[in-house]
């Protein structure tokens, strides 16, 4: 397999991985994903492996961390989740593993795929539950209803998983703040030890896209922060600790899988449409999974596209990344923008904590546009 020049020995300590199999495709979704085709899935699974082992022969890969994402990897069958976590279990040094998160949706999980995940070692479950209403529901075109989302839930707890993030989201097209309410307080009364709030986004090439282009939906930013605002006041009086812009965990539960990409550390990206970034060199495989598994068995390299960073490319990402979690970014980042700093700490945006520049409440609201501005 040639895949160009990524040698370096640094050990990389994140892997993800992209399974894009999804039993329905959701019409706000900009992830690539297909329908699962059963014909197909366990070659895809034989085709990650060998990406794997290639990426072993050039690369330290010793993941502290490894994010099953998607998709909807529960989407593969219980015996092709076996054979490929055993797989990484195999070929992988994971003595220094400290959280290994598998994504899950409510209508693919059953207590022999929770079980089975954790005896393999995965100790965190994201589960993409988005909304406990009904026509919320429905209008996202999820697969599952909100009893399936509490059994899952259920499920996961009977199965021994003690780390469960739950997957939200608001902004959505004729969502009230009230139903809002009640999807929180619904979440925080099942009691996981993380949650993920996500603003709706209208991404090109989605069907959400093209029915905001009619008219039919309409983006409000002033409604998009006080969701967010809601979910500040109501989650962080719950115990949990509003920890990076989308994000909230009980004390020790923050992600550190993306901690790693919000402080900028290198990680592994295996599967279609994944990136990686090792050094300065960011990589993306093809999407298309047939094409995927064609190359990487025939011996071929899944690399699609290659960008060259540099450190100050580097750096502003890092900036914008920092600037969204709880720690903020080191002053001195800042100082070659004094002028800008000075004008959003006197909006109130922005304060000094300790040496390091972090976002105010107000400053949260309005978190893109202060990052943009350093960068
Ligand atoms: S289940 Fe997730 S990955 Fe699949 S289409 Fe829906 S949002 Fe996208």
């Amino acid at each position: 397999m040639s895949s160009g020049a990524i040698h370096n020995c640094t050990p990389i300590i994140h892997l993800y991985v992209h399974i894009p199999f999804c039993a329905r495709i959701c019409p706000y979704c900009a992830f690539y994903k297909e329908r699962a085709d059963s014909s197909q899935t366990q070659r895809f699974c034989e085709a990650l492996l060998c990406e794997l082992d290639e990426r072993c022969t050039r690369l330290r890969v010793e993941p502290k961390t490894i994010f099953i994402g998607g998709g909807t990897p529960t989407a593969l069958t219980t015996s092709q989740l076996e054979y490929l976590l055993g797989g990484f279990r195999d070929r992988l040094d994971l003595s220094a593993m400290r959280e290994w998160t598998v994504e899950a949706n409510p209508g693919s999980v059953s207590p022999g795929k929770a079980e089975l995940l954790r005896s393999l070692g995965v100790n965190r479950i994201s589960l993409g539950v988005q909304s406990w209403e009904e026509e919320l529901l429905e209008l996202l075109g999820r697969e599952h209803n909100a009893a399936q989302a509490d059994a899952s839930f259920h499920i996961l707890r009977d199965a021994g998983f003690t780390n469960v993030n739950i997957d939200l989201m608001f902004g959505l097209p004729g969502q009230t703040l009230a139903q809002w309410e009640a999807t929180l307080k619904k979440t925080i009364a099942l009691g996981p030890e993380h949650i993920s709030a996500y603003c709706l986004t209208y991404e090109e090439g989605t069907e959400f896209f093209a029915r905001q282009a009619r008219r039919e939906f309409r983006e409000d930013t002033d409604s998009d922060a006080r969701f967010l605002e809601r979910a500040m006041v109501r989650l962080e009086s719950a115990g949990f600790e509003h920890y990076e812009i989308s994000n909230y965990a009980r004390d020790g539960y923050a992600s550190s899988h993306n901690g790693g990409y919000w402080a900028g550390e290198d990680y592994l990206g295996i599967g279609p449409s994944a990136f990686s970034t090792v050094g300065l060199e960011r990589y993306q495989n093809v999407s298309d999974y047939r094409s995927y598994s064609d190359l990487v068995l025939a011996g071929g390299s899944p690399i699609g596209s290659t960008e060259a960073l540099t450190a100050e490319i580097k750096r502003g990402e890092r900036i914008a990344l920092s600037l969204r979690t709880v720690r903020g970014i080191p002053s001195v980042e800042l100082n070659r923008w004094p002028n800008q700093r000075r004008e959003f700490e006197e909006l109130g945006l922005l304060r000094e904590v300790e040496g390091n520049c972090v976002l105010t409440r107000r400053g949260k609201l309005l978190a893109d546009s202060v990052a943009e501005a350093f960068i």
